[in-house]
């Protein structure tokens, strides 16, 4: 089968057949074989009756559904699982997303084999101020962070070789970075096309002003577990033993002048009155601290072993 198409869904009854048949026939004049996955993100309007008797009538659909709103990149790995296609182009199910750009993301994976091709709203129909501008300084950031270059890191509609999409595990609201999960995990073929946007027809968006500080948190995670992920030691234990060393060298200091002291007969003051005695202390702690936190941290790599956290291309 040349494709499999997974579209997430909470609430967007309208849309659904709306969609299909677009999908239906982008694929026949295209003459790709396909097959689609509705994930039912836990809607309650009927969409999952819509889907099960869009699946009654073509054998092409299949549905997932969820028990209830578990979020989108949960949705996508359910399907990921799931899907046999050689290509895997996800969408959203708003209709924002044009079906008829498929046949230009496989074209772009199958005869320029990427791994990736991420889709770009560079026109895009979403409020200014809630979405668009958020959205720039966001892919900036990202881009520093990971250096993926992509210009539009959340667009729903990404197209991914086979091999991708069964090697990642998209979890927490990470559906925003998949193309920085799939280069962690060795697909660095990444890369964008333009495609057309238009502004919501039905229902409203599903994720509110909240998705910025998640997204933000997440991108500072993948950060961070792509640099010291394999080897917490490599930061804690770095960071640990320098403010241990500063805070002993600092105590060392303060005691070898306070035995000065009395060797010259003066006595009377505590080394608890020097305000360096207390920072010397601190140091020391938070740096002894920090050091076990990068041991458990390799043990617990250590336990977790069968993690894979390479991908083979090739074995002769
Ligand atoms: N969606 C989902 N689960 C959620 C939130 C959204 O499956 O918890 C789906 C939604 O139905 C749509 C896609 O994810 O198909 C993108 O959502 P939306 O259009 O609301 O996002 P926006 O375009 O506003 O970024
Ligand atoms: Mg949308």
């Amino acid at each position: 089968m040349n494709l499999s198409i997974v579209i997430p869904l909470l609430n967007e009854e309208e849309s659904l057949e709306e969609l299909f048949s677009r999908i239906k026939s982008v694929c026949e004049n295209s003459q790709l074989s396909y097959e689609i996955w509705f994930i039912d993100d836990g809607s309650t309007d009927m969409s999952w009756p819509i889907i099960q008797n869009l699946s009654l009538q073509y054998p092409e659909i299949h549905g997932i559904k969820f028990s209830r709103n578990y979020g989108k990149s949960q949705a996508l790995h359910a399907a990921f699982e799931k899907v046999k296609g050689d290509v895997i182009i996800t969408m959203d199910a708003d209709l924002q997303d044009f079906p008829e750009e498929i046949p230009g993301l496989y074209d772009k994976i199958i005869s320029e084999n990427y791994d990736i091709v991420s889709g770009w709203k560079k026109k895009r129909f979403d409020n200014v101020m809630t979405k668009n501008l958020p959205s720039k300084l966001f892919n900036s950031a990202a881009r520093k962070l990971s250096g993926v270059e992509l210009h539009d890191f959340n667009c729903g509609l990404k197209a991914y070789k086979k091999q991708v999409v069964k090697s990642i595990d998209v979890y927490g609201d990470m559906h925003r970075y998949i193309p920085v999960l799939a280069a962690n995990a060795g697909f660095r073929k990444i890369t964008e096309k333009e495609v057309q946007h238009q502004a919501r027809p039905y229902g409203t968006s599903k994720f509110g002003t909240e998705r910025f500080v998640r997204g933000f948190l997440d991108l500072v995670t993948l950060w961070f577990v792509s640099r010291f992920g394999g080897r917490p030691m490599h930061f804690f234990g770095a960071v640990g033993t320098i403010m241990f060393a500063f805070g002993f060298l600092s105590a060392f200091w303060l005691g070898l002048s306070k035995l000065i002291d009395v060797s010259r007969g003066i006595y009377g003051h505590l080394l608890a009155n020097n305000p360096w005695f207390f920072i010397a202390l601190t140091m020391m702690i938070l740096g002894t601290l920090l050091f076990i936190a990068g041991f458990l941290g390799e043990m617990m790599i250590r336990n977790n072993r069968d993690h894979k956290n390479y991908y083979v291309e090739e074995t002769l």
